[in-house]
């Protein structure tokens, strides 16, 4: 039998505007840039998968622009004419020509894992093991940057039965305004609502043991990545009657064995670009279930293809203890799917047609296409 092979492969920037600014503590993100890769086999079968980063650089070292040169000139000659169903042996070898990249091999795989589904005819869920939920929890984020704005919208949220979680982006300011802000959110939404902290690994551990605790007192359940170092996270464990969440410093199997060795975190914030990929981002979650901690589905801000692939892997996983952040698509102005995903009732519906299950509106996502590598100012 002749094996189905590669034949091409092809990206695109695409850069679409957020419906407002998103402000964090390392930046204030305007739009969004998905680098969307299609994979094309030779049994005329297609798959998509999607690179995406939070505020271009300055979450971490990879930019759209970067994965699109590094797929382009290094990737695709290597993978074409390939075998294309043989997946995890594929992502190996291309694993030993090209070091790291770790937010460009998951958009690759997701674009095999969509097109080997399709090819089957069954979700990527399933060739991940099989899905355990069919809706996902979703949190949103609160990031306007001004406390009564940031109420406004948790309220329209809540009567919308979107989202009752909320994650403050905190990290920017005096630590004493960042708990004001906090403390306000909390006390307008009352038990109505969850929230959570990110700090982006702003604080220093000095600052970290001065705000958590306030920060606790607020009624915050959960505090993400307050510091920069995985050493600083777990000397902050246990003392404090809040969860200390670990996401920046999760890059991969390796981080994640090495910080449940050192009991440095209560909860993972799982991404697959992050970790390098949907079968990376799984052996993550074996090691964290395995060392007893808990599980939490992150997002790297992504559009409908990586957000969707996320949604299929954290469905097929044993525990998920505190439910996704799967919110990017509603964070940009533009529908790019032929058929819109469902969010209702403070949960996202994991497609279950083959591949991904969802479809790119061409027409749309053409408008806001680069042209090239150079951003142009629309
Ligand atoms: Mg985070």
């Amino acid at each position: 039998m002749t094996p189905i092979t590669i034949e091409r492969i092809e990206t695109r920037l695409v850069d679409l505007p957020t419906i407002r600014p998103h402000k964090l503590s390392v930046a204030t993100m305007h739009g969004q840039t998905l680098m969307l890769v299609t994979v094309v086999c030779s049994d005329g079968v297609t798959g998509i998968g999607e690179g995406t980063t939070i505020a271009g650089m300055a979450y971490g070292p990879e930019s759209p622009e970067a994965m699109k040169l590094a797929i382009d000139t290094y990737f695709a000659p290597a993978m074409i004419g390939r075998d294309a169903t043989r997946i995890q042996a594929l992502m190996d070898f291309v694993g030993k020509l090209v070091k790291v990249n770790h937010f460009a091999k998951s958009a690759l795989e997701t674009a095999l894992l969509d097109a080997h589904g399709k090819r089957l005819g069954v979700p990527v869920s399933e060739l991940l093991g099989g899905r355990r939920r069919e809706r996902l929890p979703v949190a949103w984020t609160l990031a306007s940057g001004d406390t009564a704005r940031d109420i406004d919208e948790a309220e329209r949220m809540l009567a919308e039965r979107r989202h009752k979680v909320f994650k403050l982006k905190i990290g920017a300011k005096a630590i004493d305004a960042d708990i004001r802000h906090v403390a306000a959110i909390k006390q307008a939404l009352g038990e109505r609502a969850a929230v959570r902290v990110d700090v982006n690994m702003a604080w220093s551990e000095t600052q970290a043991a001065q705000a958590i605790p306030a920060l606790a007192d607020a009624g915050c359940e959960l505090v993400e990545q307050p510091v920069a170092s995985a050493a600083a996270l777990a000397r902050l464990m246990r003392r404090y009657p809040v969860a200390l969440m670990a996401d920046e410093i999760l890059q991969g199997p390796e981080s994640a064995f090495d910080i449940a060795r050192h009991h440095g975190a209560d909860v993972f914030a799982i991404k697959i670009e992050q970790n390098g990929g949907l079968f990376a981002a799984q052996r993550v979650a074996a090691i964290a279930d395995a060392a007893g901690i808990e599980l939490y589905g992150g997002t790297m801000l992504e559009g409908a293809f990586s957000t969707v692939a996320s949604a299929h892997l954290f469905a097929s996983f044993a525990n998920l203890q505190w439910g996704t952040e799967l919110f990017g698509p509603l964070l940009i102005t533009e529908e790019i799917l032929a058929k819109p995903l469902d969010y209702s009732d403070f949960e996202l519906t994991v497609p279950d047609g083959p591949g991904l299950g969802i479809e790119l509106d061409e027409d749309k996502v053409r408008r806001f296409t680069r042209d090239g590598l150079t951003k142009v100012t629309r």
